[in-house]
């Protein structure tokens, strides 16, 4: 397992009480810390381009979370910047595509610990703590290097309405999605499922309030890794929210650390399986700091 991640995901700072916190960052860093100990690589990322981002976002979006540098902005009722978030931004999003470059090259899993999270940032709209999409813009890194098909699993407790988005007409980019609802963002419903040539490319598992380790096992188990079988993925990228786990302060679901070490196992197996174990791992929520932490060691583990 490669590792990609940087002290510096501290530096972007929401204002106090939010939870998207710094401290989320100095959990990436004892994880990475471990990971070294144990003689694992850790490298940190590059910024991602203009370019790089321009495939996913609109220009008016890029020239707007540009024009933060600097600044405390709010930009929706929960997503804010600070004077650093928008170089920090582009260091997540960065550190996204070389972790999905990484995979896609060596067949070694990777890890990318970021902040701010991306799976709400839609093409043109920072939403839901989100300034890029930081699995989105990896996804298109991969495709624009010749990746046919790549498939992303999203497993925060939220919907990842930005991911979905952004994929919504594209056939080559799969999109599977288990979060709790209906919650926020209030999209995710089962019958969102594309639009033309990507109907049936995006796929939603909506579930109720207070799941559990099995209900996610079940899930997974018979509507996401069949759903990964068809679509047969050159790469796999994962959206890893940690925010369903039962201690989390905002998502309502009952997963255990456990529970969630064995959705990751599971879908390390799916990638060995259909895509020589090219997996990448991209961090989103996961708000209660000893269980995300608990669940990075065990997702950094379970290569
Ligand atoms: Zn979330």
């Amino acid at each position: 397992m490669r590792v990609i991640s940087s002290p510096r995901f501290a530096e972007h700072t929401p204002p106090p009480g939010h939870p998207e916190r710094p401290e989320r960052a100095e959990v990436f860093d004892a994880v990475a810390a471990d990971w070294r100990r144990r003689g694992g690589e850790v490298s940190e990322p590059r910024a991602a381009t203009r370019d790089e981002l321009a495939r996913v976002h609109t220009p008016a979006h890029l020239d707007q979370i540009a024009a933060t540098a600097g600044c405390a902005v709010m930009l929706d009722p929960d997503t804010f910047t600070s004077p650093e978030s928008h170089q920090i931004a582009l260091l997540a999003a960065g550190a996204a595509i070389e972790a999905a470059r990484h995979a896609a090259h060596t067949g070694e899993a990777a890890l990318a610990m970021v902040r701010p999270p991306g799976h709400h940032a839609s093409p043109d709209r920072a939403m839901g703590f989100c300034l890029y999409n930081n699995v989105a813009v990896a996804a298109a890194a991969l495709r624009a290097l010749g990746v046919a098909r790549v498939a992303i699993v999203d497993i925060d407790v939220h919907h990842g309405n930005g991911t979905q988005a952004v994929f919504y007409r594209d056939p080559t980019v799969l999109y599977v999605s288990s979060h709790q609802f209906p919650y926020y963002p209030g999209t995710g419903a089962a019958d969102e499922t594309g639009i033309g040539a990507g109907v049936g490319f995006t796929l939603n598992v909506p579930m109720a309030a207070g799941a559990t380790d099995r209900d996610y096992g079940r899930v997974y188990e018979t509507v996401v890794l069949p759903a990964l079988d068809r679509f047969r993925p050159d790469v796999l990228l994962v959206s890893a929210g940690f925010d369903a786990h039962e201690l989390d302060p905002l998502g309502g679901m009952r997963l255990t650390t456990a529970g969630y070490a064995h959705l990751v196992s599971l879908l390390h197996g799916a990638a060995t399986r259909l895509c020589g174990h090219r997996v990448a791992f991209i961090t989103e929520g996961g708000y209660h700091l000893a269980a995300l932490r608990e669940c990075l060691d065990a997702t950094v583990q379970a290569s």
